[in-house]
This record gives structure tokens, C-alpha cells and sequence, in this order.
């Protein structure tokens, strides 16, 4: 099976396309890999961010689709780079494969890796959005926080947005479990691993691309989610 993912290289190896190809592989999946900017960063900040030309991107994305590529069966979009490369992603999109977007607007470290203005015209083609609690209230201007956060009308305002799916994960909340919410429409669903004590870089990365290889191995998008909450669960154990 094989993905295609869409996204940002990091020179720490900690997350983006490095990350994607690892979680990939750790699958048995192979990934088509389409760089949309090149970063230099640590583990403690993003020191440099510079977009790859929309020409470029086009160029890698046309020769990854090409059937004489490796047919991909679901695409991971990460960091985007520029307003440019999305026009470019919405106009080149095969409209029959599952689009799994991870809206990475800030690193951990807190630098700002796209606007909210970047991802918006993709959205309408995307099958699964996946923000944590932050980006979650940044995309969707909710400010509604705390143990009682209400996720329904959180989903709904990110849905109204375009894609057809959310998945908002639960990794900035508190509580002894960790529990990620998953919404089609108004179907709800739950996946909850035990909260760790400690955090890696790129488990955002992990999460969206063991979805989209789970899709391209054929399991339902709740049947990917789950498996996915699993993986990166082990990974983050190893
Ligand atoms: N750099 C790149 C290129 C990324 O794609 C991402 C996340 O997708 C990050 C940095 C941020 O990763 P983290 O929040 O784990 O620092």
C-alpha cells in the first residue's frame, strides 16, 4: 500500500515529512513524499522556514500522481508553505481519494507554520480534518475551554467549514486519559488511550498518517482512527 504525503521537511527529524515516512514504513506502507517547505529547526525552536516555489510543488505532485509512480491510495497533508501551494493542491487533487489535512498552524515550540488563511480554500476537499484543542479554536474563532468544553458545537462550527470530517484530539487537554473526537456529521465517536507523562515532537504528523495508511490498507475512516489512536499510543510507549 502506498500514500502520498504533502508537507514540510524538518531538519531535527523530529516531525513533518520525516516523521510521516517513519510512521508509514512502522505500517508496511510506502510514502510518496511532496515537499512544500524546507525548515531548519531544533527541538527547542524553528529557526528558518522557506516555502518551496508553487512551481516545484507542482512539479513533485504531478510526478508522484503519474501512474508511473506508485499509486497512492489516501493523502496526508501537513505544513502547506504558501497561499500559492494551496490553489495548487485544490486544483491537482484526485477527487477520489481520501484527503486526511493536519492543520499544523504553530510547532510546539511556537512558531507560527501557517495561517488559517492557507488551509481554508482546501478544506471543501478534505475527508478528515485533524486539530488539536488550539488549532480546534483558532479555525473555528471558539474560545470555549476547560473540562466541560463542549465538543458538539466545537465539531459543528469546524464541519461547517468544509471538511467531512473532524477529528479533534484531545492530546492539550487534562485528565487521566487522553481521548481524541471523532465527527461525521452528527455520528460521535470516542478514542481514549491512558494520558502519558511525557510528549514527543510529531505525534500530530504520526496521528494523520497512520490514519491515511490505514484508509489505504482499506479499513473505514472509525476503524482508521482507532487503529491510529494505537499506533502512535505504541510509538509514544517506545
Ligand atoms: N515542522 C514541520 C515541517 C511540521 O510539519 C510540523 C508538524 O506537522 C512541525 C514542525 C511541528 O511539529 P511539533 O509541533 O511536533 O514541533
Amino acid at each position: 500500500m502506498h500514500i502520498l504525503a504533502i508537507g514540510g521537511t524538518d531538519s531535527s527529524g523530529g516531525a513533518g515529512l520525516t516523521r510521516d515516512t517513519a510512521m508509514a514504513a512502522s505500517l508496511g506502507c510506502g510514502l510518496s513524499p511532496v515537499v512544500t517547505a524546507v525548515t531548519a529547526q531544533t527541538n527547542a525552536n524553528v529557526q528558518e522556514i522557506h516555502p518551496v516555489p508553487a512551481k516545484i510543488i507542482e512539479a513533485q505532485l504531478l510526478a508522484a500522481l503519474d501512474p508511473a509512480s506508485p499509486k497512492p491510495k489516501a493523502i496526508k497533508i501537513g505544513m502547506i508553505g504558501s497561499p500559492a501551494a494551496a490553489d495548487l493542491l485544490c486544483k491537482h487533487l484526485p477527487a477520489d481519494m481520501p484527503v486526511i489535512l493536519d492543520p499544523v498552524l504553530k510547532s510546539t515550540s511556537g512558531k507560527k507554520l501557517m495561517t488559517k488563511e492557507t488551509l481554508t480554500p482546501l478544506l471543501q476537499r478534505v475527508s478528515l480534518l485533524t486539530p488539536n484543542l488550539p488549532e480546534s479554536h483558532l479555525l473555528s474563532g471558539s474560545s470555549a475551554s476547560g473540562e466541560r468544553l463542549d465538543h458538539r458545537p466545537l465539531a459543528e462550527a469546524l464541519l461547517s467549514l468544509g471538511p467531512k470530517a473532524v477529528l479533534i484530539k484531545g492530546g492539550h487537554d487534562h485528565g487521566e486519559s487522553c481521548i481524541d473526537h471523532l465527527w461525521v456529521g452528527t455520528d460521535h465517536h470516542q478514542f481514549s488511550a491512558p494520558r502519558l507523562p511525557h510528549s514527543k515532537r510529531g505525534t500530530g504528523c504520526s496521528l494523520a498518517t497512520a490514519i491515511a495508511c490505514s484508509l489505504a490498507q482499506g479499513a473505514s475512516l472509525v476503524e482508521a482512527c482507532r487503529r491510529a489512536k494505537t499506533d502512535v499510543h505504541k510509538w509514544l510507549c517506545s
